[in-house]
């Protein structure tokens, strides 16, 4: 089961150390943005190139895979090297140009549910990199828009078990953009799991409240230990009772 985890963004040296202690709790892949997508353009946008050595260190010195975001072509050509799977976000993922150059490219994708997108063109818009060339591609719900706002978006759980039964393609589970909300993130990613997601993603920061971004839906790092061993008790359990965790 991919367990992805890391911070929002990648703000400093810290990256390193939360990504070791991020790995000692089982987490298999590590995230953190570099280009950030944000509301505003007068908001911060991430530290951008001034990450690429930051990346390089961590996987020298835990050796994980690497999950980032590129939002144009000229920041899939600079993240290349660096990333194991390339992340398209929410708002581009309607993108279907970009989504062209994704399919031209030789690393999996793990492509995020627009903000607005049904299920179905959800499935539809996959085809757009698959057809292109590369069929390895992860779908991501991470919760869409709706009249709710005492959440930031509204985690759609139906949306998992709906895709197995439209397609073949893995869905893992955000519920840390999917709740906007750091005391709902632990059970929402039970519940997707329980849903039969093929795996999770989830924002960790060793200190939250000083989280350049997403800061109030990122775990502590003792929540993600939390939600480990809440995530192993399940695997046992779904491994015992013969069911495909
Ligand atoms: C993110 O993963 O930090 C992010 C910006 O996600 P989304 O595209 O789902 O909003
Ligand atoms: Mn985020």
């Amino acid at each position: 089961m991919m367990i992805i985890a890391g911070p929002c963004s990648i703000e400093d040296k810290s990256f390193i150390n939360l990504s070791k202690k991020l790995k000692e709790l089982g987490a298999t892949h590590i995230r953190g943005g570099v280009f950030k997508p944000r509301s505003s353009p007068f908001r911060w946008h991430g530290i951008g190139e001034e990450a690429f050595s930051l990346i390089k260190e961590m996987k020298a010195e835990v050796n994980l895979p690497f999950v980032s975001e590129a939002m144009n072509p000229k920041q899939i050509e600079q993240l290349y090297p660096l990333v194991d799977i390339f992340q398209i976000g929410a708002r581009n993922q309607t993108d279907s140009e970009l989504l062209k150059e994704f399919g031209r490219q030789d690393k999996p994708v793990i492509m995020k549910r627009g903000m607005a997108t049904t299920i179905e063109e959800f499935v539809m818009y996959a085809d757009y990199i698959i057809s292109e060339g590369n069929p390895n591609v992860i779908l991501c719900e991470r919760g869409i828009r709706t009249f709710e706002n005492y959440t930031r978006n509204t985690f759609d759980i139906n949306c998992i078990p709906a895709v197995k039964e439209l397609c073949n393609l893995p869905i893992i589970a955000d519920a840390s953009h999917g709740t906007g909300k750091r005391s709902l993130v632990i059970p929402v990613t039970m519940g997707a799991l329980a849903a039969g997601a093929d795996g999770i993603m989830v924002e960790v920061h060793q200190n939250p409240e000083q989280a350049m971004t997403d800061g109030q839906q990122s775990l502590t790092i003792n929540m993600f230990a939390e939600l480990m061993k809440k995530i192993n008790l399940f695997k046992r359990y779904m491994e015992a009772s013969d069911v495909k965790a």
